[in-house]
């Protein structure tokens, strides 16, 4: 081949505009003061554009980004917890255009108690886990470089026949306990149960479901009834095995842990999670299988279901993996 020198210079698309939704109560308090401590000179070097918004109360937020004009936006950046986005994605469903709206790249800066999605995209990314103000500073570098990947999305529903979306989990038995007996929430109290209201949704069916009051189709497995400690459906590979894999498969992560487990067993199990290595624990208990959806009917009448860490209500639950359905920044 005949050989040519020269010089090639190309510009990545990367959000120019951005709206940051920071919940100054999340965490310790400290998301205001991280923000403008380690995130706005970084935007400022990017060259990034943003407006910042302090929620003033629950529901704040998915008010806010269910009236907004998205085109305003190249991303909505959320600086708090898991929380405040699960409020974010469940209003822009809740939009006439819900369609287009999902797909505005969604920005996480970890600013809450519970940031495990910041966590799973420094992840990605392929840094060495980081926590505090370290995580902020490799997700506030990642947001500036805005690559843009596809977020899977789960439809919830729930009895009541409400039917919310999630982008992290459902928990059931010991993790939801351990999540709402902790502080944080008791300090938000029954607040937390309005959550899970979205009556005005028209958005994708779920051809997988059918009504909660009908029996699963033939086809699916039924696992008999029995004793379990906990339940967990991970849609992010997290917590996987595969830690590197795609995070929109479409596919969710099922675990649950049968009753017989020691209390050392659990603990163990516990600790292991956190390094996203419970599947190498060891626990006989403990099942793990890939599924595109999965009904769960407690037959306990008491107990904590919690969607994305935000409690909602306890009863019969089913939940349907879209792939791919919203958009995420994972620089
Ligand atoms: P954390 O990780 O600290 O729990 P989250 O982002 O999960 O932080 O937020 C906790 C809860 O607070 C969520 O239910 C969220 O909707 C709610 N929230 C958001 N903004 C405010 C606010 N300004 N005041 C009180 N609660 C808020
Ligand atoms: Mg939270």
């Amino acid at each position: 081949w005949p050989q040519g020198q020269g010089v090639l210079g190309f510009s990545v698309p990367r959000p120019s505009r951005i709206l940051v939704l920071l919940n100054p109560h999340s965490g310790k308090g400290q998301a205001l003061s991280l923000f403008t401590s380690h995130i706005q000179g970084m935007l400022t070097e990017a060259g990034i554009a943003h407006q910042l918004v302090i929620t003033e109360r629950q529901n704040h937020a998915r008010e806010l980004v269910r009236e907004a004009d998205l085109s305003q936006w190249d991303a909505l950046v959320i600086m708090s917890g898991d929380g405040l986005l699960f409020e974010v994605v469940n209003g822009l469903m809740e939009r006439g255009d819900w369609e287009a709206a999902i797909r505005t790249p969604l920005g996480i800066l970890p600013g809450g108690s519970g940031n495990a999605l910041a966590a799973s995209i420094n992840h990605y990314c392929g840094f060495p886990p980081a926590m505090g103000e370290e995580l902020v500073v490799s997700c506030g570098f990642q947001l500036c470089r805005g690559l843009v990947s596809r977020l899977d999305l789960a439809a919830v529903h729930l009895g009541s026949g409400q039917r919310l979306f999630s982008f992290l989990s459902l928990a059931w038995g010991f993790v939801a306990d351990v999540d709402i007996e902790s502080e944080k929430y008791r300090r938000v109290g029954a607040a937390r149960f309005t959550l899970g209201t979205l009556v005005r949704l028209a958005c994708p069916p779920d051809p997988l479901l059918v009504p909660l009051a009908q029996p699963v189709p033939g086809c699916w497995t039924a696992v008999p009834e029995e004793d379990f400690v906990l339940l967990l459906a991970m849609y992010q590979s997290h917590l996987a095995e595969d830690l590197l894999a795609a995070p929109a498969d479409g596919l969710l992560h099922l675990f649950y842990v049968r009753a017989g487990v020691s209390r050392a067993a659990l603990l163990r199990l516990f600790l292991a999670m956190e390094r996203g290595a419970h599947l190498a624990a060891g626990c006989p208990q403990l099942v793990h299988v890939r599924a595109r959806a999965f009904r769960l009917e407690p037959l306990s009448p008491k107990g904590m279901i919690t969607v994305d860490g935000e409690a909602v209500e306890y009863g019969p639950v089913q939940v349907q993996v879209h792939s791919g359905l919203g958009r995420l920044v994972t620089g």
